[in-house]
């Protein structure tokens, strides 16, 4: 009981299952510290509603660890600048946190806070956050890790934890106007406990027909879990979602009957997400660069220098004469979220229809996701813009979208009052012509022969198993990849 710690609060902002925690329990003297970084403040994907989700955990946590015994820092600068001024009041001897897989910016800061970790004599421990790995020697068996990883007990609750006699300001958590920040668009209740209640509702109620709402914007919004903001706050951990999930399952075996294995198959869609939630994000952390360059390099010079400002800004403002792209963006714009099918095609448009390259468009959507991950989001900014090389190629037709999920157009009218009324702009680009022309552009370099063996290199870095396996196999003995959407994303 010797030690001096400082748990670091980044994108774990929870109480429950949260190691760094759990370990603080056994230190003489402990607080809790979160940094509100210049870097994310000034990097281009930050967003009001980012902080202000944050900001309403943070209070909460505030209240929840001083109820517990320990002080929560908040410090504004820069890392680690931070470390080293705290440490002249309070001379700790431990770091404790989170590993976090994000941005270039965050991972820059994590080397110097490494190396000033080392320079004083500070030990510094990680502890996974999701089931992502570091370092991964090979893809081979990370199903199984990930298996491994959820299968352990969650943590227990931790009642009493160490505090200081140190005099410290505990600094107030700014609000956005104290930092002379614009107002954030509405954002849903944040912190530990709306995240159980937003868990609670999906398993108990809404998620019992989640494979049949997941595509239609309009039944997402209550038939999803929405945990996607918790997750990527860590208001919740990964782990108690899918603890609870899966206790769940068992209670709807045990219950039985027709009903009980219907909502068990809906739930079983669910799990599998969550699967891919850290399947992406393992992406980002053995491959950063993937957050500026194409997956698979045979698509570099394909987009860049085709940026087209007019294009785009129809586009981001949800004016391009097609309806339903329209009010897709539009209900973004205004909610911070639009289910997964509908953030697919407003991309898919953007990098086909519209020959946007990527990078400005993810830019642009991250600062519109409330739920802004960064291994999910430019792994699958690349997936629907045709630079992974291992995916199928998807290009979303945008009336038959409509046609599809919007039979009615309610969701168009509610979005987007103008349709139909002389103030709505004809479409930008005639729909068949444009995305004939950008599957041929797509095609013309996946015909190249480097691309067969780039593809590969990709598989095998970060596919997952079945298409490894699938890719393993001589040609003749390759069935096709699965058409399905939900399979294909497995790739
Ligand atoms: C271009 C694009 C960008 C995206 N960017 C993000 C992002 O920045 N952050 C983010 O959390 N999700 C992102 N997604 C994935 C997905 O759209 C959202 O996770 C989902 O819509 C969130 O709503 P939900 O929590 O109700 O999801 P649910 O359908 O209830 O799924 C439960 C959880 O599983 C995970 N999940 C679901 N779908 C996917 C998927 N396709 N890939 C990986 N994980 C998934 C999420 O953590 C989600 O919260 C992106 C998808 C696309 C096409």
């Amino acid at each position: 009981m010797s030690d001096i710690a400082v748990v670091w609060f980044k994108r774990d902002l929870r109480c429950a299952d949260h190691a760094p925690l759990a370990a603080a329990v056994r230190c003489r003297a402990a607080l809790g510290l979160y940094v509100l970084e210049d870097e994310w403040l000034e990097a281009p994907e930050w967003d009001p509603q980012h902080w202000e989700f944050i900001r309403q955990s943070l209070l909460e946590l505030r209240r929840a660890l001083a109820a517990r015994g320990m002080p929560l820092l908040l410090r504004r600068g820069a890392m680690p600048a931070v470390l080293a001024q705290l440490r002249r009041d309070y001379p700790f001897t431990e770091l404790f946190s989170h590993q976090e897989t994000g941005a270039a910016w965050s991972y820059a800061r994590d080397r110097r806070v490494a190396a000033w970790c080392r320079e004083q004599g500070v030990r510094w421990r990680e502890w996974p956050q999701f089931g992502v790995f570091r370092p991964l020697a090979r893809r081979d068996g990370w199903a199984a890790a990930w298996e491994q990883f959820m299968a352990k007990p969650l943590l227990a609750a931790v009642d009493r934890l160490p505090g200081t006699t140190a005099q410290l300001d505990q600094g107030e958590i700014p609000t956005l106007r104290a930092l002379d920040r614009p107002g954030a668009r509405p954002i849903p209740p944040a912190g530990e406990m709306a995240a159980q209640q937003t868990l609670e509702s999906f398993l108990s109620e809404r998620g019992s027909r989640y494979l049949h709402t997941l595509s239609s914007p309009l039944l997402a919004e209550q038939g999803c879990s929405r945990l996607s903001a918790h997750l990527a706050y860590g208001t919740v951990s990964m782990h108690q979602v899918v603890h609870r999930a899966r206790q769940r399952l068992r209670e709807l075996r045990e219950q039985g009957g027709v009903e009980a294995v219907e909502r068990a198959r809906h739930l079983r869609g669910f799990l599998s997400r969550l699967h891919w939630h850290c399947h992406f994000i393992q992406k980002l952390e053995d491959e950063p660069d993937i957050e500026f360059h194409n997956f698979s390099r045979i698509y570099d010079g394909l987009r860049e220098d085709d940026w087209n400002e007019e294009r785009f800004s129809a586009w981001a403002e949800g004016r391009t004469g097609f309806p339903f792209v329209d009010a897709c963006m539009r209900c973004l714009r205004a909610t911070g979220w639009i289910n997964f099918r509908m953030r697919a095609m407003l991309v898919s448009f953007a990098s086909y229809h519209l020959w946007l390259h990527w990078r400005g468009t993810g830019l642009f959507l991250a600062r519109q996701f409330l739920d802004f991950e960064p291994g999910i989001h430019w792994s699958q900014m690349q997936m629907q813009s045709g630079t992974t090389g291992i995916n199928t190629l998807r290009i979303y037709s945008p009336s038959k979208q409509w046609a599809d999920q919007d039979p009615r157009g309610e969701f168009v009218r509610r979005w987007l009052p103008e349709w139909g009324s002389a103030d709505y702009p004809p479409p930008i680009v005639p729909e068949q012509q444009v995305a004939r022309a950008a599957r041929e552009k797509i095609w013309a370099r996946r015909r190249l022969p480097e691309a067969r063996a780039q593809a590969a290199q990709v598989l095998r870095r970060h596919g997952a198993g079945a298409d490894r396996k699938r890719a393993a196999k001589p040609k003749s003995q390759q069935k096709p990849p699965p058409a399905t959407e939900q399979l294909d994303l497995f790739s």
